[in-house]
């Protein structure tokens, strides 16, 4: 046993052996000393950092908490509107605007009292209205200094917003339970602020509770490279108590300095472009429809024509979040407006349009083209390498969900080991656990592609990636996903169809023609045949031909389809065979978009 006091750096959590191995001592030696402290461990098992700094004790060493460097994350997602008109405005003409701030972390963490808490405290109250009714998204005041936060419940409002390109938050605070530590909730939420590039302020909360243990959270933080301040990190972490309304005004405090020091630009023109972002909206039977918005440069007036995704109308009554009726308002201001003639969804942009006329050409122009996205896949791996050769995108971005640890990191590991020249990989999340709605939010607000290993995606996650156009895939082998990635990295992977028989002919006589060839004179006999549908001719049950249709009559006339009942003639490209008897199949083919499952 040396006694020199030597320093060894030693991680959060280490297994018996490598500890054995860090000292040079036998993982024997390791058992013994830790089973004279009550630690009856095995080889393999994993101890904490406190236990493995006894160990390092008797063996003569300091140990000393490896703090792990944050991660560098790619920002991902474009530039939001907002944010390209506000570089477009008079640099001279740019104010501070008030931070807005989202609060994420796991569920049961304190989340909805904290937002409650700093609500009751820091708005200032009494005013004719008082707090009347949640709209979404509320102003605190700390030193006479406004902040912005978004309270709709968990991540909705954020990943809405980034979905659809928004990027509506400058500051996240993560709450953390200091007797509960880091949860699956509390890793996808930095995941989502990273993704997002938005800053991290910690709030641990529930100190008051006796079985707290900050230091334990602080390490865990650590580790997924949130280093406390108070070691030497970048992240401030504030002990908190929803419950006891304790520590808020240090959180506010903190709020503001990081919205401050952060390089994201906090400012905006209260007399520019007038634009912002949907909250929440919603049908009211008696009122209409109710939209909150984040007013994000520029200032909204009564009587101020709007767009809004796809809706439109002139601003008739405005409200700020206590209720009371407002006529003019300017960035970072949530306000509940009335007027518009559709509900818009969370995350859509809206602008202030020269007329009512204007706001409507507006709208419905964005209709047409919306329908013309919704019918074409946005991420599938398929189509993304041409995405990338069209220089659209530069990496492709993954979220990946296993059913298991023990599956989870391998094929982690071996994603990362794949080499290509151009394209990188980027794993916005991974996580065990089937597929939610929150993956494909993510997935949506990064066009990412989702990855299931062992495991499903339930209804409503299926739902949403059909109507964001998220490819799902789910796999059991582990090399037939390592397989399709590389294969889409590489642009070599083949789209997956589906195939739909919408017809069928039966051939009842073959007119020989020199010109055009035989023609296949027949009746439909299910369906339709299709001009620009493939064709499958079967005879005696077994396929002869499978390819395209070079002609298609009824009577002497061209036309695109003929439907069950009708008699026809078909002429095959590039098949001359076609006999009486047999029967021709027509069929579509579409790009398969959620889920291929192998
Ligand atoms: P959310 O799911 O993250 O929104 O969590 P909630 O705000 O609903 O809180 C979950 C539970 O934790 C509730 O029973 C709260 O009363 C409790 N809670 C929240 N904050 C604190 C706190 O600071 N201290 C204690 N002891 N309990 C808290």
């Amino acid at each position: 046993m040396s006694d020199n006091g030597q320093k060894i750096i030693l991680p959060t959590s280490i297994t018996v052996r490598d500890l054995a191995t860090q000292f040079k001592v036998s993982p024997i030696q390791v058992m013994k000393i830790l089973m004279s402290n009550g630690v009856m461990a095995n080889i393999n098992q994993i101890v904490d950092f406190d236990t493995a700094a006894i160990v390092a004790s008797e063996l003569g060493f300091e140990a000393v908490l490896e703090i792990p460097e944050p991660e560098e994350v790619e920002e991902v997602g474009e530039v939001p509107m907002w944010r390209r008109v506000i570089a477009e405005e008079d640099p001279d003409k740019l104010v501070r605007r008030p931070p807005v701030v989202t609060i994420l972390g796991h569920v049961d963490h304190g989340k909805t009292t904290l937002l409650d808490a700093i609500r009751h405290t820091n708005v200032a109250s009494g005013e004719a209205g008082g707090i009347t009714q949640h709209i979404g998204a509320y102003q605190a005041e700390h030193k006479g200094r406004l902040i912005t936060f978004l309270d709709t419940p968990g991540h909705a409002a954020f990943t809405a917003m980034r979905a659809r390109g928004a990027q509506g938050a400058d500051v996240v605070v993560l709450v953390v339970a200091a007797n509960d530590g880091v949860m699956p909730q509390t890793k996808e939420a930095i995941d989502h602020a990273r993704a997002a590039r938005v800053p991290i302020v910690v709030a641990m909360n529930k100190i008051d509770r006796p079985d707290a243990n900050p230091d334990f959270v602080m390490r865990q933080l650590a580790d997924l490279g949130l280093v406390p301040d108070e070691w030497d990190g970048n992240t401030i972490v504030v002990p908190v108590s929803a419950k006891q309304k304790k520590g808020l005004e240090d959180l506010l405090e903190a709020i503001l300095l990081v919205s401050e020091s952060c390089d994201c630009d906090i400012r905006a023109n209260p007399n520019g472009k007038v634009i912002g972002t949907v909250i929440e909206a919603q049908l009211d039977k008696g009122k209409g429809v109710m939209a909150t918005l984040l007013v994000q440069n520029g200032s909204l007036e009564m009587g101020h024509d709007i767009v809004v995704g796809t809706s439109s109308g002139r601003i008739r009554a405005m409200f700020d979040f206590r209720g009371r009726k407002v006529r003019k308002v300017g960035p970072s201001t949530p306000v509940m407006v009335m007027g518009l003639n559709d509900v818009p969804q969370a995350g859509d942009t809206f602008e202030v349009v020269s007329s009512e006329k204007e706001a409507r050409l507006i709208a419905s122009q964005r209709k047409q083209a919306q329908q013309q996205v919704q019918a074409s896949p946005k991420v599938t791996l398929e189509l993304l390498f041409d995405r990338f050769k069209a220089g659209e995108l530069k990496e492709l971005r993954l979220v990946i969900k296993a059913d298991v640890q023990g599956s989870l990191e391998p094929i982690i590991k071996s994603l990362k080991d794949i080499k290509t020249e151009d394209i990188s990989l980027n794993i916005l999340h991974s996580a065990t656990g089937n597929i939610t709605e929150s993956d494909v939010m993510l997935a949506t607000a990064s066009k990412a592609v989702i990855i299931g290993f062992n495991v499903e995606a339930d209804l409503a996650a299926r739902k949403l990636a059909e109507m964001e156009g998220i490819s799902i895939r789910l796999y059991t082998i582990i090399y037939r996903l390592m397989e399709d990635v590389e294969k889409a990295l590489k642009g070599m992977l083949e789209p997956e169809y589906k195939e739909t028989v919408i017809g069928k002919a039966d051939v009842l006589a073959v007119f020989k023609i020199s010109k055009a060839g035989n023609i296949a004179g027949c009746r439909v006999v299910t369906g339709e045949i299709r001009r620009n549908g493939r064709v499958r001719v079967m005879r005696a049950g077994k396929m002869v031909f499978d390819g395209e249709i070079s002609s298609l009559k009824h009577e002497k006339d061209d036309v695109r389809e003929v439907r069950h009942g009708f008699e026809c003639g078909i002429a095959l490209r590039n098949f001359n065979d076609v006999l009486v008897g047999d029967s021709i199949e027509c069929y579509t083919l579409q790009k398969t978009v959620v889920e291929e499952t192998f």
